[in-house]
């Protein structure tokens, strides 16, 4: 099958770029960036919407949307991850449902390195073997470094990782694993950024620092494209998504502009950004209209902790369009909601995951959410990726 990609547009300044090329930042826009700021000139994928939607009335598939023809996936399968209804105690009350409209989870710590990054990654690796490139690095909390890894591995790329010294010890092994080059870094996922970026300018690879490279925004929206045709093709009511760099949450809502763009659907879902209380840069954005870096995150939710998040600008765009809503959500209550997923539905979600839960359970107690809406949680990892973290 042959990608409906158009062209890469600079969403700031809209200046179009070749996708035949290989492009990060836009030129213009993108040139006094520094690492240690939300990215600037970030580029978006756009298609060829009236193909793809005469096309998804013949037959709906998601592949419709991929940027790279699916020919160069790495052979290990990703995404198709489980979506199933079911109902959470506590919460039925607040929300006053009707029995027939549990809340919607969709799983995708059963991606093949357990978290939704392999979505990212599967076209990230798409794109460097389309485009002949051998070696792609990445800066990493743990799961797209992961996720890198097991992907490569699967293309046989030489990966090469940076991610801080204080991942959890799981990760660092499903990195090495794989036999991807790891090094470690003193200091915070910032500043492994930066070690990436460093590193691209003198190798000839390709980078997939989220956020850097536009497949890694692009290529998370293909849970989105899941959740509406697994939800019997009806766009749910809430989305509620974890939020670190904003990177998930922009790819959630670019998955349902370009239905919209397509002609498939008439509405966005509302996004509900979850983030830690002390990773909360998107949130204070959100509430204040002023971009500011979280002082000092630290959280067990590894996956969700960033001082600077790479898609600030795009994430708060996202939140605006769809009228959704921000929350912070402590340690404690992120501990609390993962016992409670597990207990109560059978996922074993890692904390940044488990996150949307107590957003969920708060947002419903301030009513920002209404009785009888249709609700879907994402869960991006799987619950062995940081056992350590579990509050037994
Ligand atoms: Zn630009």
């Amino acid at each position: 099958m042959k990608s409906n990609l158009s062209y890469y547009r600079c969403i700031e300044c809209g200046k179009e770029f070749d996708p035949n090329e290989l492009h990060y930042l836009c030129d213009e826009c993108g040139r006094d960036y520094l690492p240690g700021m939300p990215l600037k000139g970030v580029l978006e994928a756009i298609f060829n919407y009236a193909e793809i939607g005469r096309r998804w009335k013949e037959r709906p598939d998601p592949l419709l949307f991929s940027a790279v023809n699916p020919e160069f996936y790495p052979p290990l399968p990703v995404g198709n991850t489980p979506f199933f209804r079911t109902e959470i105690m506590g919460l039925e009350s607040e929300r006053m449902a009707s029995p027939s409209y549990p809340i919607g989870i969709k799983f995708d710590g059963l991606n093949p390195s357990g978290s939704y990054k392999d979505r990212a990654t599967q076209l990230v690796v798409a794109d460097a073997l389309q485009k002949g490139i051998t070696e792609i690095v990445t800066a990493s909390t743990g799961n797209a470094a992961c996720s890198l890894a097991c992907l490569g591995a699967s293309a046989r790329l030489k990966i090469v990782i940076f991610a801080p010294e204080s991942a959890p010890p799981a990760k660092l092994i499903q990195i090495q694993v794989h036999n991807a080059e790891l090094h470690k870094v003193q200091g915070s996922y910032d500043d492994a950024f930066k070690a990436a970026l460093e590193y691209t300018k003198t190798h000839n690879c390709m980078c997939r620092n989220t956020g850097y490279h536009p497949l890694t925004i692009d290529g998370k929206k293909s849970a989105g494209l899941e959740i509406y045709i697994q939800n019997g093709f009806k766009v749910p009511d809430w989305i509620i998504i974890p939020v670190g760099d904003g990177v998930i949450l922009t790819g959630i809502y670019k998955a349902f502009v370009d239905l919209q763009r397509a002609g498939i659907i008439q509405k966005l879902p509302q996004l509900l950004c979850v983030q830690a209380e002390s990773s909360d840069a998107i949130t204070s954005y959100w509430e204040t209209g002023r971009y500011k870096d979280a002082e000092n995150p630290i959280t067990i939710a590894d996956s969700i902790k960033v001082k600077t998040p790479a898609l600030a600008h795009w994430s708060v765009k996202a939140l605006k369009e769809t009228r959704g809503k921000c929350i912070r959500v402590s340690d404690f209550e992120i501990q609390e909601a993962q016992l409670k997923l597990a207990a109560e539905t059978g996922v074993f979600a890692e904390p940044s995951s488990v996150a949307t839960l107590a957003g969920l359970q708060k947002a419903l107690a301030k009513k920002w959410i209404n009785s009888n809406e249709d609700i879907v949680l994402l869960i991006t990892g799987h619950g062995l990726k940081d056992p350590g973290a579990v509050k037994i």
